[in-house]
């Protein structure tokens, strides 16, 4: 398999198929042709067999692909093959969202620790989490905690940021795009719901706008 030159966009959409892939098994479907996965997710059938070639293939040619077979391909390329623990920062209003979201299970991961400089929040109990003192971040790589969530506010997040590299941090999920990363070793994946928005906009003809209300 050659993981080399793969496109972002290519990697972006395998936690799509893998999600479609997933429903499809509960259905308890076996096989799919590529085109009715294609219709099932609301992607082009040349899309998928593009990105799964990137990866080596996996379908056969006339009957599709085997479902299972794929969901754990294409979990082994994500490395979701094994549980994946997150350490979390800044227990606010987002912060308690995310942790008490069960979405993240199908996918292998774990939020096994969330972290707070808020005296009032440390001991406090979410799920089964205990919010600790962003002090004990130190204790992550012990824990065998490699990947880390960032809702802080704007101002803490660089500080956030930095404590969680030192920390032995390897990948970034951050809600706040209020920093700088400088380190091409570690993998920054930034959520910002008003960027997202912007490029929904561009989507969406100007005459749905509420009148008078353009901006110079
Ligand atoms: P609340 O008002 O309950 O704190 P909020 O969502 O409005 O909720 P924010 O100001 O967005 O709070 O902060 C999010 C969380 O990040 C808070 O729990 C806050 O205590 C925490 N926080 C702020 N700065 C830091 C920091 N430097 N290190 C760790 N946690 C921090």
């Amino acid at each position: 398999m050659r993981y080399n030159k793969i496109p972002d966009e290519a990697v972006r959409r395998l936690p799509t198929y893998l999600r479609g892939l997933l429903s499809l098994s509960e259905q308890e479907r076996k096989k799919i042709s590529s085109q009715r996965l294609a219709d099932f997710l609301g992607v082009n059938h040349w899309q998928i067999r593009k990105d799964l070639s990137y990866f080596g293939g996996f379908g056969t040619p006339g009957i599709g692909y085997d479902i299972e077979k794929l969901i754990r391909q294409i979990r082994k390329i994500l490395k979701l093959n094994m549980v994946r623990k997150a350490a979390l920062v800044g227990v606010g209003n987002l912060g308690s969202a995310v942790l008490r979201y069960p979405g993240f299970r199908i996918y292998g991961f774990e939020i096994a620790a969330a972290f707070d400089n808020n005296p009032k929040k440390i001991g406090r109990k979410i799920g089964h989490i205990t919010v600790e003192d962003v002090s004990k971040l130190q204790t992550l790589q012990k824990r065998k905690i490699d990947l880390g969530i960032i809702t802080v506010p704007c101002e803490a997040a660089q500080e956030t940021f930095n404590k969680l590299i030192t920390a032995g941090i390897k990948g970034v999920l951050s809600f706040s795009p209020c920093y700088k990363t400088g380190r091409k070793k570690i993998k920054v994946i930034t959520i910002d719901i008003a960027m997202d928005l912007s490029r929904l906009s561009y989507y969406i003809p100007p005459s749905q706008f509420v009148a008078g209300q353009a901006l110079s």
